[in-house]
C-alpha cells in the first residue's frame, strides 16, 4: 500500500482522508491537494479499482488546472471503492454517506467525475450544502451538454493555429473518443470552418477525407449507435492514430499515445481534450518534430471553469465567455513562454501554474 506521506512534496497535499462506513459498506479517499487559491474543487471518482495512488495524482492534476485557469480555487479529489454499476438505490445511499463524511471538510467541494453524475452532486449538496456540476433545476448548467471542454478545446486550437500560421478553413480534424468532449470540440471547430475527417469510439473509427457531416454523427450517438454506422470508411479503434490531419483531438483514455504509436500519428496539433492521453515519451518524440502540442489541464480545462462558474452563481453564456477568455490567454502564455525559453509546452505550462500556486502560497501565514 503506498504510503500517504511518501506522496507530499511542497505543494501538498494538505490532508488524506480515508473514510470507512460499515452500515453501507462505504469505503473511499479524499485528497485534498491544495488549497493557496482558494477551496478545492475536483471530481469523485467511483470505480472498484481505485487508489489512493491514482487520487493523489488526479487532485494534482486540479491543483494546477485550477491554478492555471486563474480561478480561486485549489485542487483535490475524492475516490469511492465501489460499480458505478450497481443499483440506483445502494448507490445513493453510498454516495450520500461519503458527503456526509466529508461535510465538514469545508476546504473541498466535490463535482461530477467517471461514476458520478449531476443526480449524485444534487445528493452532495442535499446532504451537506455543497457541490458542483449539479443538475439545472438546482443551479447547475449542463456542461457535457452544452459542451463545456470542446468549447475550451476549440478556443486553444484557434490560438495554436495561428501561432503555427495555419488556416482553420478547410483544416482536418481527427477525433479519437466521439462522447461529451470529442463530439462538441468537432461541432465547435466545424463551425468555424474545420472539416471532421475521421472519429472514433469504442467500437470503432468511421474515416471520410471528403468530410464527416458532425451533426449527423451526434445524431446517431444520441440512438446510442456507434460512430462507424455513420458515411464513410469504417476502421478498427486504433485506426484513428494513421489519419492524416491538421488537427489530432485524444477525447477519450489515457496514455493513448505512446512511444509504440506515436510514430504513425501524423498531425500538426494535438490538442488534449482527455486527460493525461500522452505518455511522456510520446509528447518528447512528437515536439522533436514539430507537433504543437496543447496540454490537457491547458485546453481541457472548460468543464471546470463551467463548474466555478456556476459555483458562484453564473450563468451558461457567463461560463462560455470565460472559457474562451482564459483558455485563450492560457494557451497564448504557454505558446509563447515555450518558444521564448526553448522548452516543451507541458514545461511552460507546469512553470504557469505551479508560478501562480506558490505565489498565492506566499500569501498565507
Ligand atoms: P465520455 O464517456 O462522454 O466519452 C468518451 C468517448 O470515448 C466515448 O464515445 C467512448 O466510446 C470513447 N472511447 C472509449 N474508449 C475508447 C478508445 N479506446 N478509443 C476510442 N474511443 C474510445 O467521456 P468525456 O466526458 O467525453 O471524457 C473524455 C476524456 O476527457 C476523459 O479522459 C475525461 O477525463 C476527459 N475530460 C472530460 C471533461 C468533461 O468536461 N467531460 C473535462 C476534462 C477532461
Amino acid at each position: 500500500m503506498t504510503d500517504p506521506f511518501a506522496l507530499a512534496d511542497d505543494l501538498g497535499p494538505e490532508k488524506i482522508i480515508h473514510v470507512t462506513d460499515v452500515p453501507t459498506g462505504l469505503r473511499a479517499i479524499l485528497v485534498v491537494d491544495n488549497t493557496a487559491c482558494g477551496p478545492a474543487i475536483g471530481g469523485c471518482r467511483m470505480a472498484p479499482d481505485v487508489s489512493l495512488e491514482e487520487c493523489f495524482r488526479l487532485a494534482r492534476a486540479m491543483t494546477r488546472k485550477n491554478a492555471a485557469a486563474g480561478l480561486p480555487h485549489g485542487g483535490g479529489k475524492s475516490v469511492i471503492f465501489a460499480d458505478p454499476h450497481q443499483p440506483a438505490a445502494a448507490k445513493e445511499k453510498l454516495i450520500r454517506a461519503f458527503a456526509r463524511a466529508i461535510g465538514e471538510v469545508t476546504s473541498y467541494i466535490i463535482g461530477p467525475d467517471m461514476g458520478t453524475d449531476e443526480t449524485a452532486m444534487a445528493w452532495c449538496k442535499d446532504e451537506i450544502g455543497r457541490a458542483v456540476g449539479l443538475p439545472p433545476e438546482i443551479g447547475g448548467i449542463p456542461l457535457d451538454e452544452l459542451g463545456a471542454t470542446g468549447w475550451g478545446v476549440t478556443a486553444s486550437v484557434e490560438v495554436a493555429a495561428k501561432h503555427i500560421g495555419l488556416n482553420l478553413q478547410g483544416a482536418r480534424v481527427a477525433v479519437q473518443g466521439f462522447g461529451a468532449v470529442g463530439k462538441h470540440a468537432a461541432r465547435f471547430l466545424a463551425e468555424i470552418g474545420c472539416v471532421l475527417v475521421a472519429a472514433s469510439d469504442s467500437r470503432g473509427t468511421l474515416v471520410n477525407p471528403k468530410g464527416i457531416e458532425v451533426a449527423a454523427l451526434i445524431a446517431l450517438k444520441a440512438e446510442g449507435k456507434s460512430v462507424v454506422d455513420g458515411k464513410g470508411e469504417k476502421a478498427g479503434v486504433d485506426a484513428i492514430i494513421d489519419v492524416e490531419c491538421d488537427i489530432w483531438i485524444p477525447a477519450a483514455r489515457p496514455d493513448v499515445l505512446n512511444e509504440g504509436n506515436v510514430g504513425r500519428l501524423k498531425t500538426k496539433i494535438l490538442a488534449q481534450g482527455a486527460n493525461i492521453p500522452a505518455t511522456a515519451g510520446a509528447e518528447a518524440a512528437l515536439e522533436k518534430r514539430g507537433v504543437v502540442i496543447l496540454p490537457d489541464f491547458i485546453a481541457n480545462a472548460g468543464g471546470v471553469i463551467c463548474a466555478s462558474v456556476e459555483y458562484h452563481g453564473g450563468s451558461a453564456s457567463q461560463a462560455f465567455a470565460t472559457i474562451k477568455d482564459k483558455i485563450s490567454q492560457n494557451t497564448r502564455e504557454v505558446l509563447e513562454s515555450a518558444k521564448a525559453k526553448g522548452v516543451s509546452t507541458r514545461q511552460a505550462a507546469n512553470e504557469l501554474a505551479e508560478r501562480r500556486i506558490r505565489r498565492a502560497m506566499g500569501f498565507r501565514g
